[in-house]
Parts: structure tokens; C-alpha cells; sequence
């Protein structure tokens, strides 16, 4: 899909993809770039970086600069304001899906 599609209609979904795996352990972009391409959200860091500046604008991350296996990389973490919007995420995601997937059976 065109990029500028994915990156504006699913900014939210990508935005949700980011939280749900800072939650789990800090990330770096190029790691990001590689999961989300696996989920069909092929962003060029030039897409991804502007998004992750808003994320932390908007005080849902926090980044910091940490060597690990010999790279020097800026990590993403979760803060609390962005686990409490993870969490009200969830329950969106779960009643969009639960209301777009409903009628299946009338088409
Ligand atoms: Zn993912």
C-alpha cells in the first residue's frame, strides 16, 4: 500500500503497534521498521522517525541513547500516559473489531 495511505490512515494503528511493544521492552527504529514491515506497514525511517518525535512531543515515550551488543542506538520506552492510552487502546481496538466484523453474514 502507498505509503501515504499507511501513514495517514493508520497512523492510530501503527501509533498502537509502537506502544504495544515499548510495553513489552524498549525498542529501537530499526528494529520497529522490521516489525511493522512484517505486519504489512512498510515505512521508511523518514515515515517512522516524525512519528516517533510526535509520540514522545505527545509524553508517550521517552528515548534514550544505550549500547547494546555494541551499538550505540536510541531506545523508545513506554511512559505512564503511555500505557494508560495502550490500554484504552485495547478496548477501542476490541469494539471496532467487534462492530466492523459483525455483519459479516449480511454480505
Ligand atoms: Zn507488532
Amino acid at each position: 500500500m502507498q505509503e501515504r495511505i499507511l501513514r495517514k490512515l493508520f497512523l492510530g494503528f501503527i501509533q498502537v503497534h509502537i506502544l504495544y511493544h515499548a510495553a513489552q521492552a524498549p525498542i529501537y527504529g530499526a528494529w520497529l521498521i522490521d516489525e511493522l514491515a512484517s505486519h504489512g506497514y512498510a515505512l521508511s525511517p523518514g515515515t517512522l522517525y516524525p512519528i516517533l518525535k510526535q509520540m514522545l512531543s505527545m509524553e508517550l515515550l521517552t528515548q534514550e541513547m544505550a549500547t547494546v551488543s555494541g551499538k550505540r542506538r536510541k531506545y523508545y520506552h513506554i511512559t505512564p500516559t503511555g500505557k494508560t492510552a495502550l490500554a484504552e487502546a485495547k478496548k477501542r481496538v476490541q469494539l471496532m473489531h467487534e462492530e466492523i466484523n459483525q455483519d459479516h453474514d449480511i454480505f
